[in-house]
C-alpha cells in the first residue's frame, strides 16, 4: 500500500518515458526537487529477457492468442509478444473510444517505468527543416515556431548522453547526428559478399560471388552443355 509522505517537490513529472525521464534528469541536475510518477510498474532485471530462448516461455512464444485475450489492440504492434505483454496496457481494463468515422489503433501504450524506451527500435533520426517547416514546402498545416538551428545543440546533448551509432552522410533531409563509430555489419549482411562454401556452391541455385554477380553453379555448366540454362532465358546464356 502506498504510504503518505510530507515531502514537497518543486516539480512533478508525470510519465517516465523518453520525454518525462529526460525532463526529470535535466531538472534534477539543475538542482530542482523533482518527483517522477508513472502509471506502470518498475522494470525488473528479469524483464530483460528478449535474448532468451522462446522455449523457456509457457507457450514457446508462439501463442499470440494468449496475448490478444487481454491486449487485443496492443498485440497489433509487433513488439507486444508473449515475452513482454504485461509491459503494455491491458486494453480491457484501460479501454478508449474514438469517433466512429475516425478509428485509431492506439498501440504501444506501455505501463512500465521507462515507457516506450523499453521497446523502441533504436533508430534515432534528427528532424530537419523539411519537417519543422513542412507547411512552407507543401502547404499543409502550420510550420513549427522553431527550426533545426534552434534545436541542433539539444540534439547534440541528448545524443552524446545516449550514444548513437551511425554514419555521417551529409543529407539535407536527414541531418547527421553525433555518432559513435558505425556498427559492423551482421553475419547475415556480410554473408552474400563472401565466397560461398563448396557445399553452398553445389546446392544453391544462384550463389553470389564477391562482385555481386551470380556465380555459375555446377548444374549451370551441366545445363549449358545440354543447351538450356537454369534461368530459362537466352539472356543468361553465355
Ligand atoms: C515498438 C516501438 C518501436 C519504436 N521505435 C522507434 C524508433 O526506432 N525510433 C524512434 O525515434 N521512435 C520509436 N518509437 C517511438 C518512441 O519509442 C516514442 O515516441 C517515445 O519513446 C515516446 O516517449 P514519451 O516519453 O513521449 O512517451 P512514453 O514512452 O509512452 O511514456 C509515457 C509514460 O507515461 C506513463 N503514463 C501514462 N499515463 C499516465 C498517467 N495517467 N499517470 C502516470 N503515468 C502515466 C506510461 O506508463 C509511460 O511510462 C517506437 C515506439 C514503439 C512502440
Amino acid at each position: 500500500m502506498a504510504t503518505k509522505t510530507q515531502d514537497t517537490y518543486d516539480v512533478l513529472v508525470v510519465g517516465s518515458g523518453a520525454s518525462g525521464g529526460w525532463a526529470a534528469k535535466r531538472l534534477s541536475e539543475a538542482g530542482v526537487k523533482v518527483a517522477l510518477v508513472d502509471a506502470g510498474r518498475p522494470l525488473r532485471i528479469t524483464d530483460l529477457n528478449e535474448h532468451g530462448s522462446g522455449l523457456e516461455l509457457p507457450y514457446r512464444g508462439l501463442s499470440s492468442e494468449v496475448v490478444r485475450k487481454t491486449r487485443p489492440v496492443q498485440k497489433e504492434c509487433y513488439a507486444c509478444t508473449e515475452r513482454n505483454y504485461d509491459w503494455f496496457a491491458n486494453d480491457l481494463e484501460e479501454p478508449y473510444t474514438t469517433p466512429k468515422d475516425k478509428p485509431f489503433s492506439w498501440q504501444g501504450r506501455t505501463r512500465m517505468v521507462g515507457g516506450r524506451t523499453n521497446v523502441w527500435g533504436r533508430q534515432s533520426y534528427r528532424f530537419s527543416d523539411l519537417d519543422f517547416k513542412a507547411a512552407s514546402y507543401d502547404g499543409y498545416g502550420m510550420d513549427w515556431p522553431l527550426g533545426y538551428a534552434d534545436l541542433e545543440k539539444y540534439y547534440d546533448l541528448v545524443e552524446d548522453y545516449v550514444g548513437i551509432s551511425g554514419l555521417a552522410e551529409g543529407l539535407e533531409q536527414l541531418p547527421d547526428s553525433r555518432y559513435l563509430p558505425a556498427m559492423a555489419l551482421t553475419c547475415a549482411e556480410t554473408r552474400p559478399t563472401t565466397r560461398p562454401s563448396r557445399s553452398a556452391r553445389k546446392y544453391s541455385a544462384r550463389p553470389c560471388s564477391k562482385n555481386g554477380f551470380f556465380r555459375r553453379s555446377r548444374n549451370w555448366r551441366r545445363s549449358k552443355r545440354s543447351g538450356a540454362t537454369q534461368f530459362g532465358s537466352s539472356r543468361y546464356r553465355r
